[in-house]
């Protein structure tokens, strides 16, 4: 046997994961297919939104430490619709807390996992790509290609922490239930005329949601999402133009929008496995579910995916590829996926409706969560990224002092 585990894919939750089972203990392989581009991620101009959830995971990891200088506190959000009324603000000082969570940029963040991967005890990092499994009775033989040479290796379990097109997904027959949006975000960062109070703003439009979370030095970070045709001409216009495009949209309540930053467009789909598990295999990430950024949820539910596993994985001792313990994880990762998937579309369909009678439904349901107190909290706990029965206090602590 070569490994315990074979985590496949090295993004930020196979990097996550790899760094969970480190500190287990557990002998893991990590293999990615595209190292320097993926593990380095420098080309990445993304700021996530980080749940409390996911800081809390990733400071046991040692992950945050090396991460948080580049933070910015998310202390409230505001959800409004263009050309209507009504408006949904949620404070964290609401719920007794400083901080609903966190925004990162998503380079810092694969750095940091970097960084932790590259001080592992228990972890060989290979370059390689998955081509092939096949699955015997106690154990899994998977065939990798690095740079035209193929190669077998031996584990016990296979993670498939490889992405929208998972191959371990596809060599073990998963379905999936796929939705292209037709949409593409442009993503960049801006530098706002007037201090954004840690205020992370969603402006729907019935085209696609338009959002800008707070960064640190009175600048915001852009995820505009579009028809992909409409992306197209956005990303065609001059700086100036895109600037003016965003300030109509967005009105003046940051002040005056100046200097914009490298645009870069991230086609969007939604995607979910109809099985999470098969034989001495399971899938976390976005090989498990792909989903619209416009809840900023999708790394927060893959990690705690892999939250879900490592801790399985500590606690059981036993053989990694357990039937059973497959089944619990699947099992355990059904409402939160369910739940997250529910919020996301929501606030897309919710928003989708155009007209006078779309404009005032929206405007009236705006208005009546914002009045009720019950589905607020509902929603500043996804905000939160909090879950029952995940716990990541159950992760080893390899926090650096
Ligand atoms: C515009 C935008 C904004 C977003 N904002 C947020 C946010 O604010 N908050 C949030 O939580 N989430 C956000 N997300 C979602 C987040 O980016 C993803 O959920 C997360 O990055 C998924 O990571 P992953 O490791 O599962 O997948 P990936 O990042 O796709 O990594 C998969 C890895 O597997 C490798 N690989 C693929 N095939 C193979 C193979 N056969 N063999 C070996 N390796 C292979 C790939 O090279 C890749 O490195 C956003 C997404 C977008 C598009």
């Amino acid at each position: 046997m070569d490994c315990d585990v074979l985590i496949v894919g090295g993004g930020l939750v196979g990097s996550s994961l790899a760094c969970a089972l480190d500190a287990i203990g557990l002998q893991t392989w990590l293999i990615e297919a595209a190292p320097t581009r993926r593990i380095e991620r420098s080309w990445d101009e993304r700021h996530f939104v980080l749940t409390r959830t996911s800081i809390e995971a990733l400071d046991r990891l040692g992950v945050w430490p090396l991460a948080r200088r580049e933070a910015e506190a998310v202390r409230a959000v505001h959800v409004t619709g263009v050309g209507d009324f009504g408006s949904v603000r949620l404070a964290a000082s609401e719920y007794g807390l400083e901080a609903f969570g966190a925004t990162l940029p998503a380079r810092v963040l694969g750095e940091a996992l970097a960084a932790r991967v590259a001080a592992r005890t228990y972890i060989r990092v290979e370059a390689g790509r998955l081509i092939g499994l096949e699955i015997g009775g106690d154990a899994v033989r998977a065939t990798i290609d690095a740079d035209g040479t193929t190669r077998t290796l031996m584990t016990r379990l296979v993670v498939g922490a490889d992405g929208t097109d998972s191959a371990v997904r596809r060599i073990h027959g998963i379905d999936v239930e796929r939705i292209d949006y037709g949409q593409t975000a442009i993503v960049s960062v801006l530098a706002t005329g007037r201090r954004h109070a840690g205020i992370a703003h969603e402006r729907m439009t019935a085209h696609g949601p338009f959002a800008l979370l707070p960064l640190a030095d009175d600048r915001a970070g852009v995820v505009w999402a579009m028809p992909t045709a409409e992306a197209e001409r956005h990303l065609a216009l001059d700086d100036a133009a895109f600037l003016a495009a965003a300030q109509q949209l967005f009105g003046y309540r940051l002040g005056r929008f100046a200097r914009i930053g490298r645009r870069q467009p991230w086609p969007l789909v939604r995607q979910m496995a109809t099985r999470l598990v098969a034989p001495r295999a399971v899938l976390v990430g976005n090989a498990a579910q792909t989903i619209h950024p416009v809840g900023a949820q999708g790394f927060n539910l893959g990690l705690r995916d892999a939250v879900a596993l490592a801790t399985r994985l500590a606690a059981s001792g036993g053989d990694p590829g357990a039937v059973d313990l497959l089944a619990d994880y699947a099992a355990a990762r059904t409402a939160d996926r369910e739940r997250t998937i529910a919020w996301t579309e929501t606030l897309l369909r919710g928003f989708a409706r155009t007209g006078a009678i779309g404009r005032l439904a929206r405007s009236v349901a705006l208005l009546g969560l914002d009045a009720q107190a019950a589905l607020k909290r509902d929603l500043a706990f996804v905000l939160m990224g909090h879950r029952e029965g995940l716990d990541a206090t159950a992760l080893p602590n390899l926090k650096v002092a």
